[in-house]
């Protein structure tokens, strides 16, 4: 919930805007998690705890991935499940006792039954900036798992446990920021699941994330990852028109040079083929304009690596491009990401030269592109390494993607 609903919903209960707005400030900016309400109240906040965390040192500091614990739900509706970032008011001394969900609207709830616990993973990101002040970008999860079944990917070997609510994925924020003191700069949604997937709990979450009186992390600072979840998409897009909205990044997982190499590791691809996934694309408001469209692509070898690949791909992107786009501006980035072997894989990672290779014969076609530098492959907090091993292959209940006759990624 933003700090103007909440004000709202304490004044239905009685409570004097300054001290609501008081105690919303206070709970995202010192990590209170008790404040006064004024009038012999209080209301305090209840955070999923961090129960586990791995860390992997690396030239610009330490990555750490950390796991909240969610208790486990056996509502389907979501309706008993905790959330990590609750306030609650304790008004019951003057009428019934009353809980204030920090983030609120429609989305989709828990599928899974029976589950003891939820676990959600995030990673800590260190990053040195350019006069050496030290930030981190935050990875979070939008799901607890994922149904869209990306061949590379660990997360995808869960099948979609359930998708988080608005709250849980700000609660990723504020255990980082206030629990493990992390200085967060950027947040990016590359965690576990597919954050289009679960669109409207993430739309709540970046207008709390981006709240003046909460955490207050600048909209450009801010980027969805998407595998082109078509109807989820059109949904942002539209969102995209509301003010301040356009400087939200958005990165799409393209990772194939062709509808038949695609479809094979990332069954979406099976709904949407790539080319109605680049015409939704570029169908994003102000496309490339303020920000440019990020284009990961994980680099598998023996799978996308060949120079034709290279040579496809070049083409798909030639919207995107200097050359191709009407203003003769780059409006993409391609992302160079390679493979971080997921467990059991049937793919090694590719040699450092075969990326070097595939990233000077994109840029010798026209393509702006970069290599992500691989963090975190040791403790599996990397890209597309997500995923709890414990419950992996667990029983759950599948989800059926919307656009897609390929079901659930289990
Ligand atoms: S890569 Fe992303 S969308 Fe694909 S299965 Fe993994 S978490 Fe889901």
């Amino acid at each position: 919930m933003t700090s103007l609903g909440y004000v709202r919903r304490a004044g239905e209960c009685g409570v004097a805007a300054d001290m609501a707005k008081k105690a919303y400030r206070r709970f995202f900016r010192e990590g209170a998690r008790e404040a006064s309400l004024g009038r012999g109240r209080a209301v305090c906040a209840q955070v999923a705890p961090i129960v586990r965390e791995e860390e992997e040192q690396t030239p610009e500091g330490e990555i750490r991935k950390f796991v909240q614990r969610l208790e486990g739900n056996t509502d389907p509706t979501g309706a008993t499940g905790q959330s990590p970032v609750r306030m609650v008011a304790d008004c019951s001394t003057t009428r019934t006792a009353r809980h204030w969900t920090l983030s609120s609207g429609t989305q989709r709830r828990p599928v899974a039954r029976d589950m003891p616990h939820f676990d959600i993973e995030s990673v800590l990101i260190p990053m040195v900036g350019r006069q050496g002040l030290k930030s981190h970008t935050l990875c979070v999860s939008s799901q607890v798992g994922c149904a869209m079944g990306c061949g590379f990917c660990e997360t995808a070997q869960m099948g979609l446990l359930r998708s988080l609510t608005p709250a849980e994925i700000v609660g990723q924020w504020w255990a980082a920021t206030h629990e493990r003191q992390a200085k967060i700069k950027n947040i990016v949604f590359m965690g576990m699941g597919e954050p289009l997937d679960n669109v409207e709990a993430v739309i709540r979450a970046i207008e709390v994330l981006t709240d003046h009186n909460g955490p207050a992390v600048p909209m450009s600072n801010i980027m969805v990852s998407t595998v082109g979840k078509a109807d989820g998409l059109r949904r942002l897009c539209a969102q995209m028109g509301e003010p301040g909205w356009h400087k939200l990044g958005i990165a799409v997982s393209i990772n194939a040079p062709n509808d038949a190499i695609r479809s094979q590791i990332m069954p979406i691809n099976r709904a949407t083929p790539m080319a109605e996934l680049r015409e939704a694309i570029c169908e994003i408001p102000h496309v490339g304009t303020h920000r440019k469209i990020c284009f990961g692509y994980v680099l598998i070898p023996g799978v996308n690596d060949a120079e034709a690949h290279a040579a496809e791909l070049a083409d798909y992107l030639r919207p995107f491009t200097r050359d191709g786009s009407p203003d003769g501006s780059h409006k993409g980035m391609l992302n160079l990401i390679p493979y971080n072997p997921r467990r059991d894989s049937p793919w090694p990672a590719p040699e450092e030269e075969a990326v070097e290779r595939f990233l000077g014969w994109v840029r010798e076609r026209g393509v702006y592109a970069k290599r992500r530098r691989t963090k975190g492959r040791d403790t599996m907090a990397a890209c597309g390494q997500l995923g709890s091993e414990a419950i992996r292959k667990r029983r759950f209940v599948g989800v059926r993607l919307t656009d897609s006759p390929a079901g659930s990624g289990g």
